[in-house]
């Protein structure tokens, strides 16, 4: 059995699908603070409660055969990481201490882990590797970078078994099987330029046209939700397989495309022109983040399938019909 913790979030209801659909049993830990009990399977085992609660993990670990862990249950935004540093080493640090611990405890070491490329900092404009220098710049990426140290000690001591994945920007959904992005607010590019686009926000603010980038604005390297999804099931299988695995490898396309460019995708998938309003950077941004994804392609043999295309037109799938249905 896998323990998904945050299995009701964006990313975790995907990745929750997609083992049960390889034959996996799952059970997950939700508190449903971001999440949505709507979005996890129903032939998934749901119990909602905090990865950060000692006697849930022990209750879990007792009662279930878990042979490993995929960890997506975090705080995961950049600048409100910046607002609230507090939640951000509470929520990921300290309550993947206490999961760790609990693994640990109970005998399961191996664990895939959510990473960020938020790790790296300010990046220079080539695709980053994971030896690149680890030097994040908002509370996200160090809280991030300490539980990816946090791994690779209690691996050298206890025999932990990871696989981290550095994930840069997800966007996507699966949405004929009635998954997709709801956050609330919304706060990321594509599901906000679409949700404006819909008639839901009134404008697209860009923040910030002053980065040293081609048109000013930051460049980020997106990945489809189910690319990355199928790195996981590849990840999962080699920690299940093999003993001894410490893995880092980097979820991206290796293609950067700026805000300014995200927005003219949309417009062009969509038939619709966007109104746009500039405002100052926002904190904790860097200019430029893309990655090489070569290192799991080369070990794993992952390659990513779908395009940027193909992550707008499903997540406008997702907000024009999906959704909705989840709206009260
Ligand atoms: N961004 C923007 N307007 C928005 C949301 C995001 O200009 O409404 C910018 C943001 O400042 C960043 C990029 O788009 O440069 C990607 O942001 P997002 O929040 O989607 O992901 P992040 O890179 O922070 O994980």
């Amino acid at each position: 059995m896998i323990l998904v913790t945050g299995g009701a979030g964006y990313i975790g209801s995907h990745a929750v699908k997609s083992l049960l659909q390889q034959g996996f049993r799952v059970v997950v830990l939700d508190n449903l603070s971001t999440g949505h009990r709507w979005a996890v399977d129903k032939n998934a085992v749901f119990i909602e409660g905090d990865v950060g609660d000692a006697a849930i993990l022990h209750s879990v670990f007792t009662q279930y055969p878990v042979k490993a862990v995929m960890h997506f249950a975090a705080s995961c935004l950049v600048g409100e990481s910046v607002r609230e540093p507090l939640q951000y080493y509470e929520n990921n640090v300290v309550c993947s201490f206490t999961l760790l611990k609990a693994m640990l405890q109970h005998h399961v070491r191996k664990i895939i882990l959510s990473s960020t490329c938020a790790v790296y900092g300010i990046a220079k404009k080539e695709g980053l590797v994971e030896s690149s220098q680890l030097a994040p710049i908002n509370p996200y990426g160090h809280s991030k970078r300490m539980i990816e140290q946090m791994l690779a000690d209690f691996s050298g001591t206890y025999g932990l078994q990871y696989v981290i994945l550095r994930y840069f920007n997800v966007a996507g959904a699966a949405w004929l099987e009635g998954i997709g992005e709801v956050h609330d607010p919304e706060t990321h590019l594509i599901p906000n330029v679409l949700l404006h686009l819909l008639g839901g926000k009134e404008h697209v603010t860009v923040f910030g046209n002053d980065f040293d980038t081609s048109d000013g604005t930051c460049v980020r390297d997106y990945i489809h939700v189910l690319d990355l999804i199928e790195a996981h099931v590849l990840s999962l299988k080699l920690l299940l397989e093999h003993e001894n695995v410490a893995k880092i490898y980097n979820l991206g396309t290796n293609t950067g495309y700026s805000v300014q460019q995200i927005i003219e995708a949309c417009e062009r998938i969509t038939h619709k022109k966007a109104k746009i309003v500039l405002q100052g950077r926002r904190l904790g941004d860097p200019a430029w983040l893309v990655a090489s994804a070569e290192k799991i392609r080369q070990e794993l043999g992952w390659r990513p399938k779908y395009s940027l295309e193909d992550m707008i037109a499903s997540a406008w799938e997702w907000h024009s019909n999906g959704a909705r249905k989840h709206k009260n």
